[in-house]
């Protein structure tokens, strides 16, 4: 029996914004303390009303216009009730009927809807105790549905990470997995081509890529099996175990009737027509570069490799200072120092684990001196340890320490003849036709100009020296 698995995600994140979904309470993710930035808003006290935040819908609307979904003409929020302590009100404002957003695509993936939530307080258990904390608690929250169009593990991964990528392009969320601003549900279902669909399983609390991928990976392999050895795939929820690497059941799952949505008396219908500031043209006007427009212009522009391009996609602060430093110039130019930052500058910032950095011009004058061959590509990694650990200008550096080429004849022929007089045999060696020893001579000349000469003017010298 073959089986086609289908996947289908629900993606939350947390949004940047100055305060809180429905009150004027901070949105600090940083905040340690517990229950400092509550009020009687959030707090759920009696006679207190909820006020939408513009901010947050202008980040959802962002979204949307960037994956070209299509924006409602109003929306509207309901209430989603449910008992829990990291829920004071009893209920969570969410949207049901009217969602900010349907439609659209993201990495070749077809997205149901966008809509805008409040996040729920952080519940903590320690020591038999359960503890919560409400800085969390209303939060802006989006979250983000796909359709079931996903077969595999992979492009489900490859997705999540897009996602990421486009959240942080516009600034709308961090969404680190680790610290739980983005946090991906998988749904799972496999079916023998009888039914187009089998019954779907939804998995929770993966917290990373890869993570996402194995757990869909796992849960397709487990339904498989299931259904191969007689037993049926029955609806629930599921948690990943993140020590053992397999899923585990949470609950059956309620069907969205428990919930007893319905529409929030407390706030307005949102008629974004009326507002002059979630008009698509300035939507669209306020959109950065988008990740895959960048691609295009990386690759196009520069000529670069794809996983070049995808290095200073995923690097932003790398990415940013690579795009100041080729600003204006050649794809040549932009292929040298891609190559230079890619390696060695990334493999010394890790090393030094600093955070000091460098300033793009005085980058861009170690790259010319290399282009310019003052120096080697030794001499340039050489110059960029100082320069990474103290700064200063590559030039008056490379001298400093006596990196840079020498170009002088004169003097790389005094070294090379000593050099000749020396190592007799290579030269025997080298007149009897082996090539080699060419390598060696001139390698043996760059140790006596203390790596400093120009490798290419001493095979020169040396080749005339044995005519
Ligand atoms: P529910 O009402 O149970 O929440 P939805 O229809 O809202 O289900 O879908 C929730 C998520 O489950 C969506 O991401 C959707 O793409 C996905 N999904 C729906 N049916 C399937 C299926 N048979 N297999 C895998 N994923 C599915
Ligand atoms: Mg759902």
């Amino acid at each position: 029996m073959t089986y086609r698995p289908t996947i289908g995600l629900e993606v939350h994140a947390e949004l940047t914004t100055r305060t809180k979904m429905f009150c004027g309470s901070a949105n600090d993710p940083d905040e340690s303390r517990p229950n400092v930035n509550v009020c009687p808003v959030c707090m759920a006290h009696p006679g207190t009303l909820p006020v939408i935040n513009q901010e947050a819908v202008r980040h959802i609307l962002r979204i949307g216009t960037a994956i070209k979904g299509r924006q409602a003409d109003f929306s509207e929020f309901d209430r989603k009730s449910y008992f829990y302590p990291d829920i004071p009100k009893g209920y969570q404002i969410s949207q049901y009927e009217h969602p900010l957003i349907t439609g659209g695509s993201l990495s070749g993936v077809a997205i149901t809807r966008v809509h805008l939530e409040e996040d729920t307080a952080r519940s903590i258990h320690i020591a038999g105790k359960s503890l919560v904390d409400f800085n969390r608690a209303g939060i802006p929250l989006m979250e983000l549905v796909t359709e079931p169009v996903i077969h595999d593990a992979l492009t489900a991964g490859r997705f999540a990470r897009e996602l990421q990528l486009l959240l942080r392009t516009l600034g709308a969320s961090e969404a680190n997995l680790e610290k739980g601003e983005m946090r991906i549900e998988a749904n799972i279902s496999v079916s023998s081509g009888e039914t187009k669909f089998g019954t779907k399983v939804e998995v929770k609390n993966i917290n990373s890529f890869r993570s996402v991928e194995r757990a869909i990976a796992f849960e397709i392999e487990r339904q498989i099996s299931l259904i191969d050895s007689g037993g049926k795939v029955v609806q629930e929820t599921r948690g990943w175990d993140e020590t053992k690497q397999v899923t585990f059941h949470q609950r059956f799952k309620e069907g969205s009737a428990d919930y007893r949505y319905f529409p929030e008396p407390d706030l307005p219908k949102l008629v974004l027509s009326e507002i002059p500031e979630f008009s698509l043209e300035s939507l669209r006007a306020s959109l950065p570069e988008l990740p895959w427009d960048k691609r295009e212009r990386l690759r196009k522009e520069y000529g670069l490799k794809e996983d070049v391009v995808e290095f200073f996609m995923q690097d932003i602060r790398l990415g940013k200072f690579f795009e100041e430093v080729i600003s204006g110039r050649t794809p040549d130019f932009a292929r040298l120092a891609a190559n230079y930052i890619t390696t060695d500058l990334t493999a010394l910032l890790k090393e030094k684990a600093q955070n000091v950095f460098l300033e793009a011009d005085t980058f861009i004058k170690l790259m010319d001196m290399s282009v310019s061959n003052k120096l080697s590509s030794r001499g340039v990694k050489d110059t960029l340890l100082v320069m990474v650990e103290k700064g200063g200008d590559p030039e008056i550096i490379a001298k400093e320490h006596n990196l840079l080429q020498m170009h002088d004849t004169e003097t790389l022929r005094a070294a090379v003849l000593v050099v000749l007089e020396e190592e007799k045999k290579a030269v025997e060696e080298y007149r009897a036709g082996k090539e080699a020893a060419m390598q060696y001579l001139i390698g043996k000349s760059m140790k006596a100009t203390k790596g400093a000469g120009n490798p290419a003017i001493l095979k020169d010298l040396i080749s005339k020296e044995l005519l």
